[in-house]
């Protein structure tokens, strides 16, 4: 199936480019760059190339490709401690309605904050 795209997303804006986005990996599925607002150093989002807000609607390829890039981001950072995340819904904290995971480092104390 074609990947759906909306206009006024904001993660569809940076799979296309009109929108900044410091880029990790890309692949035909999935895109992974920074988080603007990062809650440790190198946090991470991977975001399916599909407009789909939450995750029990997003089609099998684009959930399959996900997580092995989550995987590539952790090891390539080296992270030891860290928190793979993803909401969905107001009520469960999503902002953005288009789907992610969270890669969030957690450091430790002598590593510090951002
Ligand atoms: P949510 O709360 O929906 O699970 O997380 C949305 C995440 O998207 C937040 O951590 C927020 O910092 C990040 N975010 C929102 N807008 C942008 C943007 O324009 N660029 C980047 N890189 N991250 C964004
Ligand atoms: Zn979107």
């Amino acid at each position: 199936a074609a990947a759906r795209s909306l206009t006024t997303c904001i993660f569809c804006k940076i799979i296309k480019g009109e929108i900044p986005s410091f880029k990790l990996i890309e692949t035909v599925h999935s895109y992974a760059f920074l988080d603007i607002g990062p809650v440790s150093k190198g946090h991470a989002l991977v975001i399916p190339k599909d407009h789909t807000v939450k995750m029990h609607e997003l089609p099998d390829e684009y959930l399959a490709d996900a997580l092995p890039i989550a995987k590539k981001i952790a090891l390539a950072q080296g992270l030891e401690n860290y928190n793979i995340l993803q909401n969905n819904g107001r009520i469960a904290h999503q902002q953005v309605d288009h789907v992610h995971f969270h890669v969030v480092p957690k450091p430790n104390a002598t590593e510090g904050l951002v």
